[in-house]
């Protein structure tokens, strides 16, 4: 047993490595089994939630978009984001069922800001790679606009760039499907995979996010900025719309219009937060906005 859970962690450092078990090694397998076991049932205790950070119009700072992210209310560990168990989810397949409860939470927030009389923007949710391969994903989707009346225009998927180029067929497969019906796609992370820029042309995605890793030093750091510059050039003229993501300062924010990037994500502009407190950000429906 031990000598497996050191496969494991050898396994999950990339293979082709050497690792030996530690006590504290058990006990770390120890606490990711009794966190899977509490996954599985954090759907069902109504633990999981969802929070919605903004997405701006570089030029005028004007709200374009939101994305909902998350949360776990663990009993006993608090508050806890994706980073800590959605690799987890993954792993043990309950991304799917988690991922038709985010699309049913987000569609349902939408159509709660809506009838508070509210004007929502096209909301943004996160697919992982196992979602991808989800023979449901399609029906789930519609299920969940279809459940709160909306339309598919109302929603965008993001999907990280590795997890499309880690089975191009299907992503491009489920990807058409998605977009035929009017959802929104966008590729995000973008930078930190290997996308082929033929396949990017071919790819049915309207919107590239790119990276916060690259965001993060600028403008100071000159192949940072070379990078991003270079990325929004090739995305315009492939027709895509680019999101910069993790956009924290003043400076950043005037680098990014000056390269004429389309859309921001930040700290500058809102920090992810629960649903009714993003209400005040929308503005009031008006007769001549009504859907
Ligand atoms: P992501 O899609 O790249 O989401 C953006 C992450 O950056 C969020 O972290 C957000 O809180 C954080 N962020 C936003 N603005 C800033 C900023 O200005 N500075 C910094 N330092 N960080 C910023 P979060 O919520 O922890 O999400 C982490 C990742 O978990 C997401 O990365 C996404 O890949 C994944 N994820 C989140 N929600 C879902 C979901 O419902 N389903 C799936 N499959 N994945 C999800
Ligand atoms: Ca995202
Ligand atoms: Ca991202």
């Amino acid at each position: 047993k031990n000598a497996d859970a050191a496969m494991y962690l050898a396994k999950s450092r990339g293979r082709n490595n050497v690792q030996f078990y530690t006590v504290q090694l058990a006990s770390q397998a120890f606490n990711q089994f009794t966190l899977e076991a509490d996954l599985r049932q954090a759907v069902q205790r109504g633990e999981l939630t969802l929070v919605f950070q903004p997405k701006v119009r570089i030029d005028s700072g004007e709200l374009s978009g939101l994305e909902a992210l998350l949360r776990w209310r663990h009993p006993t560990r608090g508050l806890l984001a994706p980073g800590e168990f959605i690799e987890l989810a993954e792993d043990s397949g309950l991304i799917v069922p988690i991922g038709r409860w985010v699309m049913l939470a987000a569609c349902r927030q939408i159509r709660a800001w809506r009838d508070a009389g509210r004007q929502v923007p096209r909301c943004a949710i996160n697919l992982s790679l196992n979602q991808l391969a989800s023979e449901t994903l399609e029906i789930d989707l519609r299920h969940a606009l279809a459940s709160y009346g909306l339309s598919p225009q109302m929603l965008e998927v993001e999907i990280t760039e590795s997890a499309l180029m880690t089975d191009t067929q299907r992503a491009d497969r489920v990807m058409r499907r998605l977009h035929n019906l009017g959802i929104r796609i966008s590729i995000d992370d973008f930078g930190t995979g290997y996308t082929s820029l033929s396949y990017l042309k071919r790819f049915p995605a309207q919107v590239l996010k790119i990276d916060r890793s690259f965001i993060g030093d600028l403008p100071a750091d000159r192949d940072d900025a070379a990078i991003t510059e270079a990325v929004v050039a090739v995305a315009h003229k492939l027709g895509l719309s680019v999101v910069a993501e993790g956009v924290e300062t003043e400076a950043q924010w005037a680098f990014l219009r000056e390269l004429g990037c389309d859309e921001a994500q930040g700290y500058l502009f809102g920090r992810p937060v629960p649903g009714e407190q993003l209400v005040e950000r929308l503005p009031r429906r008006t007769p001549s906005t009504d859907l």
